[in-house]
Parts: structure tokens; sequence; C-alpha cells
């Protein structure tokens, strides 16, 4: 008993917290650095989703979200990576040793897409549980769609994303802009 508690303890946790990323929000980094608490290594995996007609490219999601936790402080940089990956979570979950996938959870909105999801990769895989962590109180409206809607229609998008992604998003945005009217 107590050898097998031992074992269990002294194994790193390993953390995944799979999403789009396009672009990361304040809600992210916050889920990011509460992550941190829970587990010893956090993977950040940002999903390729081809379906998902993302603003920014895989690698330019990728580079930003490693340009925020560069920016957050030394200490969280070491415990977490970023990476991009394809295919099904738990075969990605799988590949990375994860014990845990983090997820972030805003009141309301994100409960039944997420219930299904949980249940379903529960069956794919029980040994790996998903955690999740209540968005806190003054992000708990922000998300990467709205952050990208308002932007395009001129609105402020400072009080929800880091200086930097303001600037990617707001050069981004204006490309697709110029774009359009040539059309
Ligand atoms: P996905 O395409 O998987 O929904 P997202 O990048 O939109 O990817 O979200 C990734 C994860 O981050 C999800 O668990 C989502 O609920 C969570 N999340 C997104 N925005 C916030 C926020 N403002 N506060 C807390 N969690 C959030």
């Amino acid at each position: 008993m107590t050898t097998r508690r031992t074992a269990r303890t002294n194994s790193p946790r390993v953390g995944l917290y799979p999403g789009s990323f396009d672009p990361p929000t304040n809600g992210h980094l916050d889920i990011i650095r509460r992550a941190t608490r829970v587990v010893n290594t956090l993977i950040v995996g940002v999903a390729i989703n081809a379906g998902k007609d993302p603003l920014f490219s895989i690698e330019e999601r990728v580079a930003i979200v490693k340009q925020e936790i560069a920016s957050i402080n030394a200490g969280l940089a070491s415990k977490v990576e970023v990476r991009s990956f394809e295919g099904l979570l738990m075969h990605y979950a799988r590949e990375v040793r994860a014990s845990v996938i983090i997820r972030g959870l805003r009141a309301v909105t994100d409960f039944d897409y997420e219930f299904q999801m949980t249940g379903m990769n529960a069956r794919l895989d029980p040994s790996i549980e998903t955690v999740f962590l209540m968005a806190s109180e003054s992000h708990q409206f922000i998300s990467s769609r709205l952050v990208k809607e308002v932007g395009a229609l001129g609105g402020d998008i400072r009080p929800f994303v880091s200086p930097n992604v303001a600037k990617h998003l707001q050069k981004r945005l204006a490309e697709r802009a110029k774009k359009a009217k040539r059309r």
C-alpha cells in the first residue's frame, strides 16, 4: 500500500491543456497559470483543427502561445511546453503520457459540449482524467471567437488579450480587411 502510494506521488504529473488558441486570450493564460499548480508539467496542445478555418496558422498559434508564456514569468516557462497536435485528443494524451486533461469552464456556455466530450474521452481512455478549472470571474465572457468579432468591428480588444496578442490580431484583421476590399 505504502509503496504504491509513494510510486504514484513520485511520478511527475503531466497535464495536457488542448484548444484552438486562435488567438490565446487572458482566459486561456489564466487557466495555464492555474493548471501549473495542479500538474508538474503542462503541455499546451494547440489543435491543428483544419475544419475550423482559424485566423492564425498552426505555426503562428504555437508561436504566439509561446510568446505569451515567455512573457508571464521564467518560473512558469520551465513547467510549460507548447506543441501542436492533430487527430484524436486521447491518442495524443497517451503519446505525451498525460494523466490529466485540463479544460477551462465558463458558466453555462461550455457545459454541454464539455460534458459530452469528457464522457466520450473517458470511454476512449478511462485512465486519463479530465479536470475542469472554472474560468475566473473577470474572464467568464472572454472567448477567442468574440475577441475576433469585436476586433473585426473596430472594438477595443485590449481588456481581453495581452498587448502582444492585440498587436498580432490587429495586424491580421487589417490584412483580411484589405484582402476583402480587393475582391
Ligand atoms: P476549443 O476549440 O477546444 O474550444 P479554445 O481555444 O476555444 O479551444 O478553448 C480551449 C479551452 O480553454 C477550453 O477548455 C475552453 O473552455 C477554455 N477557455 C476558453 N476561453 C476561456 C476563458 N475565458 N476562461 C477560461 N477558460 C477558457
